[in-house]
């Protein structure tokens, strides 16, 4: 069984194949292209190249094209991206204005370039949907509840994925059974032993820390849109509801260019005034920039005051697990999301830590409490793997 994923962006596309043929999960070919002015055409190029590559004979191979959509009005999970859905995130445009027209206007020209090709879509907010929901409503009027005002929840393959992977390594195949199974049982598969406490730090281009007790989200960083949360590359992260009108008045700029200021020049760009990556951030603190070093540490404290929330939520924590771009490479910020925390049961090993890049790795001391894992995610992976189990289990 043949499966692509699909990322779209405004002016990308990139994808992976994966074959699930003989119970085995391979990546066939990866590709992509930037600054795409003719989207019609970019499939075109992607489907000769999947070709060119000896990927693919012909579409009609294709079970299913997956799509990592983000958000819909009253639709979440994984599911067939018929016109229904299309409406409902249509719906939401407004709440994820850079993701949603894109990928809307993609599946169509999808849809249309292969008509027997089922589409289907893995929301980001699928993860959280098991919530409860005193850990994602605002404590706004019901009025603004009822157009979509709560928290939803981002990065929801990433989480998903750590959380299956995660309880495999801790030797939890209850858990990660459960995991799997999530959006076609709604949780329901039993697990044998005690609960496993898992906190999720997805810290990379955009972060988000997720509290997951035994498979489930029980609460996530990220709110109504990714902006809230953590502070992202160059967008603010949480910030008061006052301070829009505020700065608005008080530095005579339109509420445009405040969202344009908070999206683009803010994060850990906007504090060290440096760079929207981390990696630019650093060598600036070598170089002495005061700057740039409170940047780090707005985001470490951050970091842990998200960690901390679920860690005292779930009772404790069986494990922290740091993935995407920052959490798999950036010993300095693991190093400091860790520090002093002994008394909790959290202990870095800290030459493994400094040693450590994108791999699996246990990065804990054998007598911590706490487990701290590295473990690289893989976001297209579990698209595929949740399009690959909606089209068995509709076919059963
Ligand atoms: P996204 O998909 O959200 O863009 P990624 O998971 O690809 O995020 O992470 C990208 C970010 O990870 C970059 O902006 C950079 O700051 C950080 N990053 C990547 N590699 C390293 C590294 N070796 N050390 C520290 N940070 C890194």
């Amino acid at each position: 069984m043949k499966i692509l994923v699909a990322n779209i962006g405004s002016t990308s596309l990139k994808w992976r194949l994966f074959d699930f043929s003989n119970n085995a999960e391979r990546l066939l070919h990866k590709g992509g292209f930037e600054r795409v002015a003719d989207y019609p055409k970019a499939i075109e190029d992607c489907l000769a190249q999947l070709k060119d590559a000896g990927a693919l004979a012909n579409e009609s191979e294709l079970a299913a094209v997956g799509f990592k959509t983000v958000i819909a009005k009253d639709v979440t999970g994984c599911v067939r991206l018929d016109e229904r859905v299309l409406g409902a995130m249509e719906a939401y445009n407004g709440l994820a204005p850079a993701h949603n027209p894109p990928y809307i206007t993609g599946i169509r020209l999808f849809g249309k370039r292969m008509p027997g090709v089922p589409l289907v879509g893995l929301f980001e907010t699928a993860f959280y949907q098991f919530a409860p929901e005193a850990m994602m409503r605002y404590a706004v009027p019901d009025a603004w509840r009822d157009i979509g005002i709560r928290r939803w929840g981002f990065h929801g393959a990433s989480h998903k994925f750590i959380a299956e992977r995660s309880a495999e390594l801790l030797g939890r195949n209850d858990v990660a059974e459960r995991v799997r199974k999530l959006y076609v049982d709604g949780g329901k598969t039993s697990v044998n032993g005690t609960s496993l406490r898992v906190i999720s730090c997805h810290l990379g281009g955009s972060s988000s820390v997720t509290g997951i007790n035994s498979g489930v989200a029980i609460g996530t960083s990220m709110g109504m849109s990714p902006q809230s949360g953590l502070p992202q590359n160059n967008r603010v992260g949480d910030l008061d509801a006052e301070a829009i009108p505020y700065a608005v008045k008080t530095l005579g700029i339109t509420n445009e260019e405040a969202q344009r200021q908070l999206t683009k020049e803010s994060g850990l760009k906007g504090i060290s005034g440096v760079s929207n990556d981390i990696r630019d951030v650093h060598k600036a603190v070598a170089d002495g920039n005061a700057k740039a070093k409170l940047a780090l540490d707005v985001y470490v404290a951050s970091a842990r005051h998200w960690i901390g929330s679920y860690f005292f939520e779930m009772g404790g924590a069986d494990a922290i697990v740091f993935t995407a771009g920052i959490g798999e490479n950036d010993f300095a910020i693991r190093s400091g999301i860790c520090a002093g925390l002994e008394g909790l049961g959290i202990e870095l090993d800290a030459a493994l830590n400094a040693s450590t890049r994108a791999t699996e790795t246990v990065l804990s001391k054998p007598s911590s409490r706490v487990k701290l894992l590295v473990i690289p995610t893989n976001e297209e992976l579990v698209v595929a793997r949740e399009t690959k189990r909606l089209l068995e289990s509709s076919r059963n």
